[in-house]
């Protein structure tokens, strides 16, 4: 009988064992700055107001049922995300021009995008995508697991602690034509770095130059700056100035609904016939992988989206969210360079936009962080700010002014 003896014994994944480590850990202080998800003053888990009122709509109505859905998911909800990512007033939209697939929040619709890349994009030469280095982990392994190797394009500048733009732009200027770049929307995870408007455009026309396919994924709408169309602004003026394109979005973070997996991929195709085809294949692909996406998220977010007073409600929530973040931002720049005077410069903390903030600490800092001050975060220096709250925030900039001195 197999046996399994040659399957060799895998590593735990790095971020869901620093939280198991936190969790274990019981010393009063502790703060996790790890995992990417956001945290209320009090440190809690945030049910956003305007998915309790929807929820408790969905469940209250009389012809609720558990059939399946379409294989490339509920109608109204795909629709209302592809708008709230490309604008309500799309062009490519009203053109007919966009294929939307519901899908298993934004990871399955990184892996739906890498596999309909790896199947039918027409690669100048062997499969490969460029990923900005450094990137969220998994898209390694998302593009490895369908058989594109993943290359790196320079994009973070630790001697800056800011965007690497010439190596950026170098990087698309020296790759053979049509090669496919993955881009961060906004909130780059996890520098919290993102180019400027001007340094987009700069994208925009090499990789126009170069046929370039721009991949897109999109986590952190609304994360960014707190406004959903501020965030969507390098999608819709990619769209607009016709780089070929998709988009992966993910309702994980900006709706809290990280257990509920709700996405959405959207290809954003040349011609009507072409989207057609396209959604064709996805249609195939997605079957033979899940069949049929999952309702309840799905449902909750497209009340959300499609009723006008829930998505002004919404809006309040993300604003919530980002202010948070925003303020905590302040707090800890303040404590470092006013009130502890800390060696070096830190307007990065200020500067950086998202979820994520990259400190610039070493791996041995970082390490010395989470055995000395029992503060969880990653080797490369990568906090969540999220994790930081009123209570908290002080602990935390002592101990980090502590391992830099
Ligand atoms: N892409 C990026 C850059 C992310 O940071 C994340 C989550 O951390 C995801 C995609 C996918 O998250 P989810 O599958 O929970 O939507």
């Amino acid at each position: 009988a197999e046996s399994w003896q040659n399957v060799p014994l895998a590593p735990p994944d790095s971020i869901f064992q620093l939280t198991a480590a936190y969790k274990a850990d019981t010393f009063e202080k502790k703060v996790n700055l790890g995992v990417g998800a956001y945290r209320d003053d009090d440190g809690k888990p945030w049910v956003l107001p305007v998915v309790k009122k929807a929820e408790a709509r969905l469940l209250s109505s009389p012809n609720l049922d558990h059939e399946y859905l379409p294989i490339t998911g509920l109608p109204e909800y795909t629709s209302a995300a592809a708008k709230l990512i490309l604008g309500a007033d799309s062009p490519a939209i009203a053109e007919g021009r966009v294929t939307s697939v519901q899908t298993i929040s934004g990871t399955g619709a990184n892996h739906l995008g890498a596999l309909f890349a790896s199947r039918f994009y027409s690669f100048n030469g062997p499969k490969q995508v460029f990923l900005s280095n450094p990137t969220w982990a998994n898209h390694f392994a998302i593009f490895k697991n369908v058989g594109v190797e993943p290359l790196t394009y320079p994009y973070y500048d630790p001697k800056t602690i800011g965007l690497d733009y010439e190596g950026f732009v170098g990087s698309l200027t020296t790759a053979a034509p049509k090669s496919i770049f993955l881009l961060h929307a906004c909130a780059h995870n996890p520098t919290g770095v993102d180019p400027t408007k001007e340094q987009w455009n700069k994208i925009a026309d090499v990789m126009l130059e170069k046929g370039h396919y721009a991949f897109f994924d999109c986590a952190y709408q609304g994360f960014a700056s707190g406004n959903l169309d501020n965030d969507a602004w390098a999608v819709r003026e990619f769209v607009k100035r016709g780089v070929p394109m998709l988009v992966c979005q993910s309702f994980a973070k900006n709706a809290g609904l990280y257990g509920e997996r709700v996405g959405a991929l959207h290809v954003i195709a040349p011609t009507k016939e072409a989207s057609d085809r396209v959604k064709s294949q996805l249609s195939v692909l997605q079957r033979s992988e899940i069949s049929n996406p999952p309702t309840y998220g799905a449902r909750i977010v497209s009340i959300i989206l499609n009723e006008p007073e829930m998505f002004t409600e919404w809006k309040r929530d993300i604003e919530t969210m980002a202010g948070r973040i925003i303020e905590m931002r302040k707090q800890l720049f303040h404590l470092l360079t006013v009130e502890l005077k800390t060696p070096g410069n830190w307007d990065h903390i200020i500067n950086q936009i998202g979820m994520f903030s990259f400190t610039g600490i070493s791996p041995e800092q970082s390490k010395a962080l989470v055995d000395k001050a029992h503060v969880y975060l990653t080797a490369n220096g990568r906090i969540s700010m999220a994790g930081l709250n009123t209570k908290n925030v002080r602990y935390f900039a002592e101990n980090l002014d502590k391992v830099v001195r």
